[in-house]
């Protein structure tokens, strides 16, 4: 059994379209290597800081991400069985040339940690669905009700639909 002690740097695509580490970023990985009978035994933790925008309110959004992961990478040798015995639509992960490729798990596990929906916070009231100003920053923000400009202009608008 090792343990390593990772500080990396994320790669294009941690995350999903709307909330992701962005590229560069450092992320810190704690893995645990276990020899077992198939193979090696990967599990460990990423720990790093996702950006991304409310789904509500387009707002930034800061999420710290505190993932596992766990995979057995088989050597090639005991693949062909693992595959045979795995459930059909099942992947498994060979060791190549007696190196793991930890990038796919890493990115794996840190996609499935991220909020589908991102919020600024959980009550976010979002944005005016009339002028688009964001409604946390203004409390009892509100509209007159549509006045005699708006009918007006409504009626026209009518009018010229009939014509
Ligand atoms: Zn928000
Ligand atoms: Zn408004």
């Amino acid at each position: 059994m090792r343990e390593v002690s990772l500080d990396l740097q994320a790669s294009d695509g941690f995350g999903t379209v709307v909330i992701g580490i962005p590229q560069d970023s450092p992320i810190e990985v704690d893995a645990r290597l276990e020899s077992v009978v198939e193979g090696v035994l990967v599990s460990g933790t990423i720990a790093g800081e996702a950006v991304g925008e409310c789904a509500r309110c387009l707002d930034e959004v800061v999420y710290d991400i505190d993932a596992s992961f766990s995979e057995l990478f088989f050597y090639p040798e005991r693949a062909k069985v693992a595959q045979e015995e795995a459930e059909e639509d099942a992947e498994i992960v060979v060791l190549e040339d007696d190196q793991i490729d930890l990038e796919p798990l890493l990115r794996d596990s840190v996609v499935f940690a991220l909020p589908f929906q991102p919020l600024c916070s959980p009550d976010c009231p979002g944005l005016c669905s009339e002028c688009g100003v964001r409604l946390a920053d203004e409390e009892g923000h509100a509209h007159e009700a549509r006045g005699p400009m708006w009918s007006s202009l409504q009626s026209l608008f009518n009018e010229t639909k009939e014509s």
